[in-house]
């Protein structure tokens, strides 16, 4: 351990610490505007610049380590100097645009200009002109607003996909895909990580928004919306509520009130999904197919293995994710046992995660969901229809896709589709198999693995996120390192609770508060307190295989919630 003063306090913190990791020990806040916990630590900004013993001139506190008996110094006038002065250099070539800005009242730029009393006029920039790059489904890219603090770049390259990066020298530097490619044309596989990251309004989602509201008030439509596990988790968030506050009721209520529409419970296809899944395992346990079996309820994740993986994609299970099961479902099932044209129904999946966008636009997909809206669109729509959020009544589910199981609710958080998929396969493998709960797959350690026995076989499972570690596990199976029977991958590390849609929260929060296990403990609270439990045990699932679809992996199954992947190598 270290022992050293900051702002005269003493702070003692492991040897290595760096000088903001110290501060923060000591409740002391240090600016900063490129470093993000977990993601990014470069040193490039500048704004957290220190005074300390030993040291020549102002130090970086974001990658100066600390030492023994050091005296820092983080609020000196040299340091408010520094600060506004870097400030002020960054606002002379930013796009001022605060009124419009989807991140005004939430941009880390702004707030800390108002902090230091940065002047945004003080220097006349040379203001380099770009133009808005809005060719991906899922990303918008205003490189006019881009501060260059590089957070997206190290989001992507911890996603082992790398689609952007700094292009050009000195004060021509900007963000960019390589050769000129516009994201669209990039190895880009939507999973939002860099609009998380980014601290200003340059990298934003692709608003649905006016689709939605115009469907909502078309008199020919009747519109639906489901809702994914995970965003009731977070849509709280959006509106004050603390991280980890499941909202569902609320949720539910705002939908309505947003025009007139039915609101079902994604989590019954994450039940559907898991009958399906645990089925197609055991089918390829049993007569020997393609082993280990991967997940592919997550978009991003399947992009991955068609851009850089195609030899894998017979790993992939056939199952549609959970938004596909539905709009699948609801253009089939339900428009024909309500006696309704397909071409009529508008249907919304409200999810937590970009890369559903270009999911739901892919031909496989047969444009069954209209529009995917993330938790931040729907968290805008409820803010400009003037709802006030947290006055909301709790109101359920519409039927006939309101009740769950607990194992649809965990989907949202990594792990979440391996142990709902394990309590069904464990069930039919043994009857007698009471264990519903898998700890060794929870938690957002990188990668889980575990052994289980039951009736009489042995299933090695293997759970990550974040495609950095996906990758991991794909190379030390390629190698023969690792031989699992089942894969649950999610491309946003820590699962959906961390999708690139959900609410983007301040620095201050971010960097502070573990927010992938707080939201994920909503759902396991909510798991815990369902009385069903296993995905099989839900009677929407009885009356959907009763009466529709007949068995798991039936010929109408396959039809309906199935699909196929292809190779789509990018470099
Ligand atoms: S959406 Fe994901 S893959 Fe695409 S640029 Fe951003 S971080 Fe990279
Ligand atoms: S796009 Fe955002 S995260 Fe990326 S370098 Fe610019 S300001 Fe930073
Ligand atoms: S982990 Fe979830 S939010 Fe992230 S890309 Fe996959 S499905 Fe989307």
């Amino acid at each position: 351990m270290v022992n050293l003063k900051i702002n005269n306090i003493p702070v003692t913190c492991p040897e290595g610490s760096t000088i903001l990791e110290a501060a923060r020990l000591a409740h002391i806040e240090i600016p900063t505007l490129c470093f993000l916990k977990n993601v990014a630590c470069v040193g490039s900004c500048r704004m957290c610049l220190v005074e300390a013993t030993g040291a020549r001139g102002l130090v970086a506190a974001c990658v100066y380590p600390v030492a023994e008996g050091m005296e820092v110094h983080t609020n000196t006038p040299k340091c408010r100097k520094s600060r506004k002065v870097t400030l002020e250099l960054l606002l002379s070539k930013h796009k001022k645009k605060c009124l419009s800005c989807e991140r005004a009242g939430n941009c880390e730029l702004q707030r800390l200009s108002v902090e230091y009393n940065a002047d945004e006029d003080r220097f006349e920039g040379a203001n380099p002109s770009f133009p808005i790059d809005d060719c991906n489904p899922s990303v918008v890219r205003d490189n006019e607003k881009c501060i260059n603090c590089m957070r997206c770049v190290a989001a992507c390259k911890k996603q082992h996909v790398g689609a952007i990066g700094p292009i050009g020298r000195g004060f021509n530097v900007h963000i960019g895909s390589a050769g000129g490619m516009t994201l669209a044309e990039s190895s880009c596989v939507g999973c939002g990580q860099c609009i998380v990251a980014c601290p200003v309004g340059a990298l934003t989602i692709k608003s649905d928004e006016a689709k939605v509201q115009a469907a909502l008030e078309d008199p020919a439509k009747k519109v639906v919306f489901f809702t994914a596990p995970s965003v009731r988790a977070t849509l709280g968030e959006a509106f004050g509520l603390p991280v980890g506050t499941n909202v569902e009721g609320k949720m539910v209520a705002a939908i309505r009130r947003l025009g007139d529409c039915e609101v079902f419970n994604m989590d019954v296809t994450a039940d559907l999904t898991i009958m399906e899944e645990a089925n197609e395992l055991l089918d390829r346990i049993q007569k020997g197919g393609t082993l280990p079996m991967f997940t592919s309820c997550c978009p991003g994740w399947v992009r991955f293995i068609e851009q850089h993986h195609p030899d894998m994609i017979p790993h992939l299970s056939t199952c549609k994710s959970p938004q596909e099961m539905f709009g699948g479902l609801l253009k089939s099932y339900y428009c024909e046992t309500h006696g309704i044209d397909p071409e009529d129904l508008f249907v919304v999946s409200v999810i937590p995660c970009t890369a559903k966008k270009y999911e739901c636009a892919r031909p496989e997909m047969g444009g069954e969901v209209n529009v995917a809206l993330t938790t931040r669109e729907l968290a805008h729509m409820i803010k400009t229809a003037a709802i006030k959020f947290c006055d909301l009544p709790d109101e359920a589910f519409d039927d006939p896709f309101a009740t769950c199981s607990g194992g649809g609710t965990i989907f949202g958080a990594t792990g979440g589709v391996m142990e709902a998929a394990l309590r069904v396969a464990a069930k039919k493998l043994d009857g007698k198999f009471e264990v519903v709960d898998f700890p060794e797959v929870r938690g957002t350690s990188p990668i889980k693995e575990a052994t289980y026995s039951v009736g009489g076989k042995r299933v090695r499972v293997a759970v990550a996120s974040g495609l950095e570690n996906a990758e991991t596990v794909i190379q030390a199976i390629k190698s023969g390192e690792k031989q699992y029977d089942f894969v649950e991958i999610m491309a946003c590390p820590g699962g959906c609770v961390n999708g690139g849609g959900q609410p983007s929260l301040p620095d201050s929060i971010r960097n502070s508060v573990e927010l992938r296990d707080e939201r994920a403990k909503a759902l396991y609270t909510s798991d815990k307190k369902n009385t069903l439990r296993r995905s099989d045990e839900s009677p929407v699932m009885e009356v959907l295989y009763r009466d529709y679809f007949g068995s798991p992996n039936s010929h109408k199954a396959h039809e309906v919630l199935h699909t196929s992947y292809k190779p789509n190598p990018r470099v």
